[in-house]
């Protein structure tokens, strides 16, 4: 029997959306070899992505893969490789896939059962200090008339807290803006929980932790901080429902 290539969320399966977090076994899903086969596994033509810089820019996604800007970055982008760059994207119609690219940042797929709609959200810790997470709700809010209360979110496998030591100005920056439980005594942080807090601030009540830390978990994950820098990437993809639809006037 084949390995399964990714994990799902019992909340979204219930709810019959189409979404994985891809494990190592699907193999390194930057490259398009390996993509296809998971597309193909997950019973997808394509899946719409963004370059990924660790920002707060949402963007809108399209039926033909091209993108369209929801919310700006909240503070001026001196790069211009940033400037390009989305960390969240809306699916903006019925059945598109959106994804995003992750080895030990937080993935986490939205789902609004109102309007059908979907996004996927990349966070790591610069993310999730812009609350990039409750950005990506925000949109999804703006674009598709979606109520938040009834958005399903799904966060993905990311590096743990078991795993995860940091600077201690990064433990108080953290600690001022989420609580102080989100940090331990050893300044192991806890991104999982600090996604989650920024999910409820923006009023999102149904959220759901598939649990797997990607450091401690050599065999399932790739993970950016224990290979160190030299390794694969996790897709994690949602794809709207067949009636989804959208209110923003599209350009
Ligand atoms: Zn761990």
């Amino acid at each position: 029997m084949a390995a399964s290539l990714f994990i799902t969320s019992p909340a979204l399966s219930a709810a019959s959306v189409v979404h994985g977090f891809s494990l190592r076994a699907a193999g390194d899903l930057r490259s398009s070899g390996e993509l296809s086969r998971l597309l193909q596994a997950a019973g997808l033509h394509t899946v719409v992505t963004a370059k990924q810089v660790h920002e707060d820019r949402v963007v809108g996604a399209l039926r033909d893969g091209s993108q369209t800007e929801l919310l700006a970055a909240s503070e001026p982008l001196t790069s211009t490789v940033a400037a390009e760059g989305a960390d969240a994207v809306v699916a903006l119609g019925p059945e598109v896939a959106v994804g995003v690219f992750t080895a030990d940042c937080v993935p986490v797929l939205l789902y609004a059962p109102d309007s059908g709609a979907v996004a996927a959200v990349h966070s790591g810790w610069r993310g999730a200090r812009l609350s990039i997470a409750a950005r990506g709700v925000r949109a999804l809010q703006e674009a598709t008339g979606a109520d938040p209360k009834q958005v399903i979110a799904a966060i993905g496998p990311c590096i743990g807290a078991c795993c995860y030591q940091v600077s201690p100005e990064l433990v108080a920056t953290f600690r001022n803006l989420f609580g102080a439980d989100v940090a331990d005594e050893r300044r192991h942080l806890d991104l999982r929980l600090i996604v989650e807090r920024t999910l409820r601030n923006a009023l999102v009540e149904n959220i759901e932790q598939v649990e797997g830390c990607t450091s401690c978990d050599t065999g399932s994950f790739f993970s950016y901080r224990r290979d160190q820098r030299n390794t694969g990437r996790q897709l994690s993809f949602v794809r709207s429902g067949s009636e989804a639809h959208v209110r923003t006037r599209l350009p």
